[in-house]
């Protein structure tokens, strides 16, 4: 017997109920596996906790807004595609959706062929560059860019969002040498400046929860005078 490919699975953010059973009985009804949320910050939650093929993202929520969940999902190395829908005649919003990491956008009303053609292009293109989003292994450490999730022994560790981030950085760049100030930027981003001293510190604690010995590092390399250097 052939086996049945796995269902995609859809996280729907989205608060209008109306539309959420729409989009689910639809998509649904297309072999899509369906998860919903309506709020921002239950939205935010979902889409970091479970793995998701697509999600769709509505732009005026309560909580927390689209614009503020898109880009703390990509500030978590969620790379899962999204698409935003945005309501008619939001011109600027469509820009900075794409800005913060949203892939696409659909205008309310949409229609569903409109739709389920969107969620298949995302597909296609995830597949693609699937190779992306596989785990990645050094050492005893597996690390799940989709998930944002690190297993050590296969066991999880407790990373800070910006230790992750950190850690994911450092294997997007491995063996190069990385300044403090450019992690500093890359890391944390322009609208913190915290000092240098910062990256030292987060520098430190990844190493605990990595390294085989942190007092030793094989991993997380001091390049000295210039910063870091991620080996493995
Ligand atoms: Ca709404």
């Amino acid at each position: 017997m052939a086996v049945m490919p796995r269902a995609r699975r859809v996280l729907l953010i989205e608060d209008e109920p109306g539309l959420v059973l729409t989009l689910t009985d639809r998509l649904t009804s297309e072999g899509y596996d369906v998860g919903a949320a309506s709020d921002g910050l239950s939205g935010l939650e979902r889409a970091t906790r479970e793995p998701w093929d697509v999600i769709l993202l509505d732009v005026m929520l309560p909580g927390a807004n689209g614009f503020d969940v898109c880009r703390d999902l990509r500030q978590r190395g969620i790379t899962t595609p999204i698409i935003m829908l945005t309501a008619r005649g939001q011109v600027v919003d469509k820009v900075l959706g794409l800005k913060l990491g949203a892939d696409d956008y659909l205008t309310k009303p949409f229609d569903m062929l409109e739709l389920t053609a969107r969620v298949e292009v995302q597909l296609r293109r995830a597949s693609a560059a699937h190779s992306g989003t596989a785990p990645y292994h050094f050492g005893n450490i597996s690390v799940d860019f989709r998930k944002a999730q690190v297993l050590k022994d296969g066991v999880e560790l407790d990373l800070s969002a910006r230790e992750f981030l950190l850690l994911k950085y450092f294997i997007e760049h491995r063996e190069a040498t990385l300044t403090r100030d450019e992690l500093l930027n890359e890391v944390w981003g322009y609208h913190s400046m915290p000092s240098t001293r910062t990256v030292d510190v987060h520098v430190a604690w990844l190493r605990q929860k990595i390294e085989p010995n942190s007092r030793n590092p094989q991993y997380v390399l001091t390049v000295h005078g210039l910063g870091y250097k991620f080996v493995g």
